[in-house]
């Protein structure tokens, strides 16, 4: 199957999920999560008319999407973040999906303060809490949410979450868009490859998309 007829089909089930469970299509974004994908196959969906895509790592996204045209694609930042390369994220990201540290939040907030122009932001969940993975714990999203807003001055937009492996998604996306209704969070970026149509029946409305896309991912 080539990346154009994966990509098809993909939007043909999201459509049809959205029609069966009431969801409106038009509010549903998808990353194309490009990461360790060849740039042959990047440029094929590219050229399809789709713009927006995900990468986890700076060095990576950097030399790939170098050879776009600036302001077409937007760039979602997947990967674990460091506050020490937030500086150099913020060139090449419109989103930032994985704010999870103050020190993270502080430094976004003292480049904004010195008027540099920040990618929206959204909070990564830890939704299993699960030691290995990143994101703030459920319990404390919403103090880390205002900590973020009134503290640092940062405009939250979404929140990101990835539940746990070899286990039915379900009750997890619940939990994170019950946790993002709470806030009146915008932007819930739940559901990939596996997942993203029972992502959408909970309310999903930005997916992360790789493999079922682009393929198995090698290097
Ligand atoms: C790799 C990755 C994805 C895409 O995963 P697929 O299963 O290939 O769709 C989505 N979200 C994050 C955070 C990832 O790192």
């Amino acid at each position: 199957m080539s990346v154009i007829n994966n990509y098809k089909k993909i939007i043909e089930n999201i459509k049809a999920t959205c029609k069966k469970y009431n969801k409106n299509y038009e509010n549903i974004n998808i990353v194309a999560v490009s990461k360790q994908q060849t740039l042959d196959k990047i440029k094929s969906l590219y050229n399809s008319g789709h713009n927006c895509f995900g990468e986890n790592k700076l060095n990576e996204a950097n030399s790939k999407w170098e050879t776009f045209e600036k302001g077409k694609v937007k760039l979602h930042f997947i990967g674990a973040l460091q506050s020490k390369k937030i500086k150099e994220i913020i060139k090449i990201f419109d989103v930032i999906e994985t704010l999870d540290t103050e020190s993270s939040a502080k430094k976004i907030s003292l480049l904004k303060s010195n008027n540099i122009k920040i990618p929206k932001i959204f909070i990564q969940i830890n939704i299993g809490e699960e030691p290995q993975k990143r994101g703030v714990a459920p319990s404390d999203f919403s103090d880390f949410y205002n900590m973020c807003k009134i503290k640092y001055g940062l405009e939250i937009s979404g929140a990101m979450s990835m539940p746990p492996m070899h286990q039915d998604p379900k009750i997890y996306f619940k939990n994170m868009f019950y946790i993002c209704k709470k806030e009146n969070i915008e932007n819930i970026s739940m559901g990939m490859s596996n997942d993203y149509q029972e992502a959408i029946i909970q309310g999903a409305n930005n997916l992360r998309i790789g493999s079922s896309i682009f393929g198995e991912r090698g290097k």
